[in-house]
């Protein structure tokens, strides 16, 4: 069994310098000297090791170089790792969950809240658990877990269905709208129903361009018409994302319907996300959602705010 850990930064590879107390990165080729436990395994290891970035400097051009050495690594290997800071991990597990078509191998993203140098950090259990991840197979020696996934604090979640819910506990990550793929308790429990099918047609096809002419607005009481009209008039915008209120609701003042039914018409796909985490955006449940509807805008569903921003770079990208 050979996994491919790619190490990009983040909280999980720093370890406390022993005279400053400050958390530091360290060579993550190391990685065993810090984990002894990873050689219980007797599986091959391999890492490849980014210059480590704080996750908020993640870029298109980042996800680009991940899915490209995914894509250059990926016939060699059972299954792939990624070590990431957990600030954007799910927006790029978004991303490569729409860049890798046919993956038939898991794309394991994880992190920790604490270094993994640190003697209560969270990052072993993550980092030994996404590994066995990677690693599982079904009795026909398929990967049991062929999508881009985020392990976390006992759970596997979908990439594009996962949000970052908490800067302070263990339990950081959650994806509301979709059951977990597997949890991990004395086992690790896989829910197969939920996990996505192995691909029909398993050769990897790599999107690696990506439009980011899209812009986010959150809907909130007080907002100004000013402020609505100034972003219908951003040069060069492909689509606004719109988060509203409840299931898809927002102001039915007429300046405000009015100013998104321009910005349709325009040519700009207008997509509406709800602000809840949970549930889905239903145009049709209260008169200001299909208001909403009829000026033109799309209903995003239960999309996340993270995973509706990467289609949209994706889908630019392609068409
Ligand atoms: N700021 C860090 C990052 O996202 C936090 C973390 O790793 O948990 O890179």
């Amino acid at each position: 069994m050979k996994i491919l850990i790619i190490y990009t930064g983040g909280t999980i590879g720093m370890k406390q310098n022993a005279r400053t107390g400050m958390p530091e990165t360290f060579d993550f080729a190391q990685i065993e000297e810090e984990a002894p436990e990873l050689k219980k395994f007797g599986f091959v290891l391999d890492t490849i090791s980014f210059q480590p970035i704080d996750s908020s400097e993640a870029t298109p051009a980042f996800w680009v170089r991940l899915v490209t050495t995914v894509a250059d690594n990926y016939d060699n290997y059972n299954g792939f790792v990624i070590l990431h800071g957990t600030d954007t991990m799910a927006y790029s597990a978004s991303a490569l969950s729409f860049m890798l078509q046919n993956l038939a191998k898991p794309v394991i993203f994880t992190g920790s809240q604490l270094p993994i140098g640190m003697l209560r950090t969270d990052g072993k259990e993550n980092l030994i658990s996404a590994i066995e991840t990677a690693a599982s197979q079904t009795d026909d020696g398929r990967a049991t877990v062929p999508e881009v996934c985020i392990y976390f604090q006992n759970k596997l979640l979908r990439g594009n269905r996962t949000t970052k819910s908490s800067a302070e506990h263990f339990n950081a990550f959650n994806s509301f709208n979709y059951p977990p793929l597997a949890e991990a308790g004395i086992y690790l429990k896989f829910n197969r129903q939920a996990i996505m099918p192995y691909p029909e047609n398993d050769r990897l096809t790599v999107h690696t361009r990506l439009d980011t002419s899209t812009a986010i607005l959150k809907i909130f009481p007080g907002m100004s018409q000013a402020l609505l009209e100034s972003v219908s008039k951003i040069q060069g915008i492909r689509s606004l994302i719109i988060e509203t209120f409840g299931s898809g609701n927002a102001p039915t003042f007429p300046w405000f319907i009015d100013s998104i039914r321009k910005i349709a018409d325009s040519g700009t796909v207008v997509l509406n996300i709800t602000q809840c985490l949970r549930g889905e955006v239903d145009p049709d449940k209260y008169t200001t959602g299909r208001l909403l509807k009829k000026a033109g805008v799309v209903s995003g569903k239960d999309i996340t705010a993270e995973a509706a921003l990467t289609k949209l770079f994706y889908l630019q990208g392609k068409y």
